[in-house]
């Protein structure tokens, strides 16, 4: 029988999909040739914003439309953190973030007797981490490893600490193994992600220094890049270890969602915009053109428009290489949705219209200032332009025309020019 798996939402999802395929594989399934047809479908649901909600029921509803005998599941944020949702009427299997290794075993069972199944199993106190693992990726270049799970920061406007429960994360030896099975495959980049992959070690009293450290020792792994950071247990000795190993792509995005102290405040964040500045500028005497990027939200509830100035300077001040902008939306469940002040979808757009402009200015200007330097950079695939792709360490995307074979190749490439979304250069 055949299958899919339809992965939505972070990087996070995309590795446990990973995991899902291949148990699939190895208990008899094959993955379909076809996107929009298979047997089975398991859809693997992202909850981040109400949006995402409504994404997986159109999703849902039209592969029913389409495939009105084909098996359902349905896993992921969503079913964990709203397990009660009318779209899973029309699902055979639902499941939550915490059972996902029996998903092969519930198709089987569901495929004998025809019951629908239903196992959301909330999150306990002292959830370990699930012990799963990956062999390859679908990404040619570079595979993700997730080392972290869950969160216990409760940020006002997110839902996630209740989809993922604490934090939790992988043992050193079995992320060893794992990155030494990918690196045999071929991949030269291994990504280290976590839903706040900051605190990876915390209830073991390691941290992702120790990670990388791990990684590092494996024997092929030429980079690893790290998923986003929450500005949080990044001390100055912190960084310090870390600027020590030289396989680190020195590309971080940083986690700000507000660069005003007040509206951080609200949002339950644990940091100040001082703080944040002082880990950016550890980070930039660290490592060499070391790229900043991040996420900032416009829009929270209360944020007046002397607040959004505020944010919108220090955005500004720091210069930062990529910032995906986004505007506040409510969540049922959230602290945020509580609050007074909710601010509407007109003005939302307009800040986030005035906070696109200026970091869009600052992407260029980042760009620009990689002219002239000469970089490894691991190339991807050839675009139909018959122009190569790769990245930087410090992940810009870099155009260079060559009739060489570059695929997964690392060569050195000298920086002649930039423009809005990415360098071009030349073969050393
Ligand atoms: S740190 Fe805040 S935003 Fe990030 S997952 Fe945890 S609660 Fe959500």
């Amino acid at each position: 029988m055949t299958f899919n798996v339809i992965t939505l939402g972070c990087k996070v999802n995309q590795y446990e999909s990973q995991v899902m395929t291949e148990i699939m594989l190895k208990d008899g399934f094959s993955l379909s040739a076809s996107k929009d047809n298979a047997d089975i479908f398991i859809v693997n649901t992202c909850t981040v914003t109400s949006v995402s909600d409504s994404k997986n029921r159109k999703l849902i509803r039209r592969i029913r439309r389409n495939n009105p005998d084909s098996v359902i599941v349905v896993t992921g944020c969503m079913s964990q953190a709203f397990p009660e949702d009318e779209v899973y009427e029309i699902c055979d299997i639902v499941v939550g973030n915490t059972n996902r290794g029996e998903i092969a075993s519930l198709i089987k069972s569901h495929l004998k007797s025809k019951d629908k199944f239903y196992e959301v199993e909330t999150h306990k106190t002292g959830e370990v981490f699930e012990p799963l693992m990956i062999s390859d990726f679908e990404e040619r270049t570079r595979a993700q490893i997730k080392i972290e799970d869950g969160c216990n920061r409760f940020c006002a406007y997110c839902i996630i600490p209740y989809a993922r429960g604490r934090v939790r994360s992988k043992d050193p030896g079995e992320l060893f193994e794992e990155a030494k099975t990918l690196s045999a495959k071929g991949y030269k980049e291994i990504v280290l992600v976590g839903i706040n992959l900051s605190c990876f070690g915390q209830e073991t009293g390691q941290n992702l220094c120790d990670a990388v450290e791990t990684v590092a020792k494996v024997h092929g792994v030429e980079r690893i890049r790290l998923g986003s950071l929450e500005p949080e247990r990044l001390d100055p000795e912190f960084i310090e270890r870390l600027a020590k190993c030289k396989k680190l792509c020195p590309q971080f995005h940083l986690s700000l969602q507000s660069g005003c102290d007040e509206t951080l405040k609200r949002m339950n964040r644990h940091y100040t915009t001082a703080e944040y500045r002082e880990i950016v500028e550890n980070l930039r005497n660290s490592f060499d053109n070391c790229s900043i990027t991040t996420d900032v939200m416009v829009g929270f509830a209360g944020e007046t428009d002397e607040e959004f100035n505020k944010s919108l300077d220090f955005v500004h001040s720091i210069r930062f290489g990529k910032v995906h902008v986004f505007s506040y939306s409510r969540r049922k469940g959230t602290k945020g949705d509580l609050l007074p002040n909710q601010i509407e979808q007109s003005v939302k757009s307009e800040r986030s219209k005035r906070m696109i402009a200026v970091t869009e200015s600052d992407r260029k200007d980042f760009l620009q200032n990689q002219v002239g330097g000469v970089y490894p950079v691991l190339f991807e695939r050839k675009r139909p332009d018959g122009y190569w792709e790769g990245y930087t360490m410090n992940y810009t995307p870099v155009h260079i025309y060559s009739n060489k074979e570059l695929s997964d190749v690392i060569a050195e490439v000298k920086i002649i020019s930039a423009s809005d979304d990415y360098c071009s250069g030349e073969l050393v």
